[in-house]
């Protein structure tokens, strides 16, 4: 394997080879090589590329370079005051030395923590196309119960990127055809017959940053995570919530659970069953039923179902309390 610190144009040429990756802070893809499941044929370094920078954006919205750390997002100033459910769920995720390498960028690409994908032994469409699934008959209390099909339901791990689809953000990428801006909602793929392939990227295509829209004033949101347990967890089901409330009644909402689904998912029915909705325990409920309705548990995740609910009917309270 060779390796390339990126700082000279030829190096992109090294990305875009085939096999080639970029790396930045390395907590998914080194992690994945030891495991002999990442066997990539060239490495570009990328953490000398300018990309490392929360900025506000023309708009009023903010824009945050693909190298900034997920510790320093999670304590921006104008994210905590403005986009709390974005700070909120960074903090939720990993450790504290973890977050301080993983970056933005590699947050919106990590993998999944399917035990059979992480282990070379099983079979795994994912890893190893064509060579089977051994989570649909196997153990499958951690897997997806939303955007699953009969070649993979393996649920996408980020926390962040769950809160940054219900703030609607958008990805910013570079690559051999020129920039592009791709709608958060519009990157990841659901597994269908091609798991493997997760998102819309181009080999070689780099993500130079992401941008969160301004949002009105008074918007209120919040990250909800349940666990197994308290610290350095994946989520069984996660919520985030995204609201402007007035006068007792849902204006805007913006919703998106985790845990759950083969991607972040955001859920536009559980939002159109609450916009102009009183902001209320049966408003919720009603939300959090259209949000599973197509739900299809597997032997063992069935329980995702009522906990997927239950989290986005907290989270809903919680943010249109403080609202
Ligand atoms: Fe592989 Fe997906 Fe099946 Fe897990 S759920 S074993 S990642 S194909």
């Amino acid at each position: 394997m060779q390796a390339f610190q990126f700082t000279q144009a030829k190096t992109v040429e090294v990305a875009l080879e085939p096999g080639g990756r970029f790396v930045a802070g390395g907590t998914t893809l080194v992690d994945l090589m030891k495991l002999n499941v990442e066997t990539p044929r060239s490495l570009v370094d990328i953490n000398l590329l300018p990309l490392d920078k929360v900025e506000a954006a023309p708009d009023g919205g903010l824009k945050v370079g693909a190298l900034v750390r997920n510790s320093d997002l999670a304590n921006h100033a104008d994210v905590k005051a403005r986009y709390a459910v974005l700070s909120e769920a960074l903090l939720s995720g990993a450790s504290p030395q973890l977050r301080n390498m993983a970056t933005t960028g590699g947050n919106l690409l990590q993998r999944t923590r399917c035990y059979y994908f992480r282990d070379t032994v099983y079979a795994c469409n994912k890893r190893r196309p064509g060579s089977g699934c051994s989570a649909l008959d196997g153990f499958n209390r951690i897997h997806a119960v939303l955007g699953g099909s009969a070649d993979c339901v393996a649920t996408h791990a980020s926390d962040m990127a769950v809160a940054m689809m219900a703030l609607e953000a958008t990805v910013h990428t570079k690559g051999a055809k020129g920039e592009r801006e791709i709608a958060l909602d519009e990157f990841y793929l659901v597994p269908g017959t091609t798991p493997d392939k997760e998102n819309v990227l181009e080999p070689g295509e780099l993500i130079t940053y992401v941008t969160l829209p301004k949002l009105a004033a008074g918007t209120k949101s919040h990250y909800l995570k349940l666990r197994d347990r308290a610290q350095y967890e994946f989520a069984l089901a996660s919520a985030a919530v995204v609201a402007d409330v007035s006068g007792g009644h849902v204006r805007r909402v913006r919703i998106a659970l985790g845990g759950v689904g083969t991607k972040p998912w955001r859920s536009k029915e559980a939002e159109a069953a609450l916009e102009g909705k009183a902001a209320d325990e049966r408003s919720f409920r009603r939300a959090a039923d259209a949000a599973m309705a197509d739900a299809k548990p597997l032997r063992d995740n069935g329980f995702k179902i009522e906990l997927a609910k239950r989290a986005l009917v907290r989270a809903l309270t919680v943010t249109t309390q403080e609202a």
